[in-house]
């Protein structure tokens, strides 16, 4: 739809200039750039390709298992997520929420939900009164996450949600907001923290097993195969935002982040947009950035949806370089040290990161643990992703402070 559409042409455009431009993306005025997110709305799908629902429902957990309930049945939740609750001590699927009757029926009947805690988009604040639930786990496509966290907020439940945080850092300063406002909980489900080899990859590089880091490279790509706005929320600006950099470049940002341990003092980016290709009518193709940090160490990250598939990172140092190839993938993760002697780590089973990640928010539900992902986390990265696609539109570099807000 044509009233939809922001290219990246009007991207620039409606904002005026540098000052505009960075304006309307610090402020709400930024956040209809960022629309018709109005127009935007929890809808039933279709059952995703590939889905094998349990044959028996699993096993009841312990009386102190936190109950989760699980809003969008899309791939991630019913491919992944959904079947990993087996593997968690201290969480279980309590109810699901869906638009589509049928996936309703069929999901909450495989896993043993009962009847009466299988919601749909409209009976949602019912859920306020349902004690099985603690945690409501948003699994929506990325440009609904912020009116979801803060409607399970307001039926007083805790919130695991997915990545990106959401689209705008206004948006995730909302999110947090109604997280205090409710006093509860608020989890960005950042799986890589859960996961042995980055875990070992953060501990390693902390005791500067690569020397002094100077350079770092991420790269995470796919080439997509052909599909439009109208047929796939991931190339709908409105759900998507810009595309590549919120769902997969965020992955090489975090490993930045954690692996260099400093925040970038300024960020230039570049972003690609091929015209007359249906899959970037709204979102970019592409977006590479370069950050320098405070110790002189540079960044540069690169994602894609148009190009041969990747998901590396490599820190390179004055002694030596650790790479991960694949580093944040769903399993199959290698790790090596490259320096005078050539060293693999076997860290752990990959697959342990989704149990690990709900028995961590079940912990921090029942026990009052801190949060290794918070909220504040998700708005750093949205706040690191603005800065890019400013540094990108205005083709300059843009300085930052240490909270990743701009300068200037
Ligand atoms: P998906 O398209 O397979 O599923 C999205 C689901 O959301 C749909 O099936 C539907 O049930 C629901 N939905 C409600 N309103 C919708 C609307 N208007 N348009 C489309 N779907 C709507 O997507 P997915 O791959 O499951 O991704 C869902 C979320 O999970 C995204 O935020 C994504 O970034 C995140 N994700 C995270 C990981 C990870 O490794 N942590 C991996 C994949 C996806």
């Amino acid at each position: 739809m044509e009233g939809d559409r922001v290219t990246r042409r009007r991207f620039l455009e409606a904002g005026g200039g540098v000052t505009g431009l960075s304006l309307a993306l610090t402020t709400s005025a930024g956040a209809a750039l960022f629309q018709s997110r109005s127009e935007v709305r929890a809808a039933g799908q279709r059952m995703p390709d590939g889905v094998e629902l349990p044959r028996s429902p699993s096993l009841p957990k312990r009386s102190n298992s936190v109950g989760f309930a699980i809003v969008g049945l899309g791939d991630y939740a019913l491919n992944q997520m959904m079947p990993r609750f087996n593997q968690a001590e201290r969480a279980h699927v309590a109810a699901i929420v869906s638009g589509n009757p049928e996936k309703l029926s069929r999901v909450g009947d495989a896993y043993g939900v009962p009847r009466s805690a299988r919601y749909s988009y409209e009976s949602f604040q019912d859920i306020a009164r349902d004690d099985r639930v603690d945690v409501v786990y948003i699994v929506l496509p990325s440009g609904l996450h912020a009116e979801w966290t803060t409607r399970a907020f307001a039926a007083g439940k805790h919130v695991l949600c997915e990545k990106p945080m959401a689209l705008s850092s206004a948006e995730c300063k909302r999110m947090i907001a109604a997280s205090r406002k409710a006093n509860r909980k608020l989890m960005i489900a950042y799986r890589s923290h859960f996961e042995p080899h980055n875990l070992q990859a953060m501990e390693l590089m902390a005791q500067g097993v690569a020397g002094q880091l100077r350079l770092l490279r991420t790269e995470q790509s796919y080439r997509m195969g052909p599909t439009s706005p109208t047929e796939n929320w991931r190339v709908r600006r409105a759900l998507a935002g810009g595309g590549p950099l919120e769902d997969l470049g965020i992955y090489g940002i975090q490993a930045a982040l954690y692996l260099s341990r400093e925040m970038p003092e300024s960020i230039s980016a570049t972003t690609l947009q091929p015209s007359g290709d249906p899959r970037f009518s709204e979102i970019f193709a592409q977006v590479t950035s370069q950050w320098r940090f405070p110790s002189g160490a540079v960044a540069q990250l690169a994602t894609s949806y148009d190009s041969s598939g990747s998901n590396s990172v490599r820190a390179r140092g004055t002694s030596g370089a650790l790479i991960m190839d694949p580093a944040t993938n769903y399993s199959g993760q290698r790790m090596t040290l490259e320096g005078r002697e050539r060293r693999e780590f076997r860290a752990g089973d990959p697959t342990v990161q989704f149990a690990r990640q709900l028995d961590h928010m079940a912990d921090a539900v029942r026990d009052g643990t801190r949060i290794r992902t918070p909220g504040e986390m998700g708005l750093r990265d949205l706040r690191l992703i603005e800065a890019t696609y400013l540094s990108a539109a205005a083709g300059r570099t843009v300085k930052l402070n240490g909270d990743a807000t701009m300068r200037g």
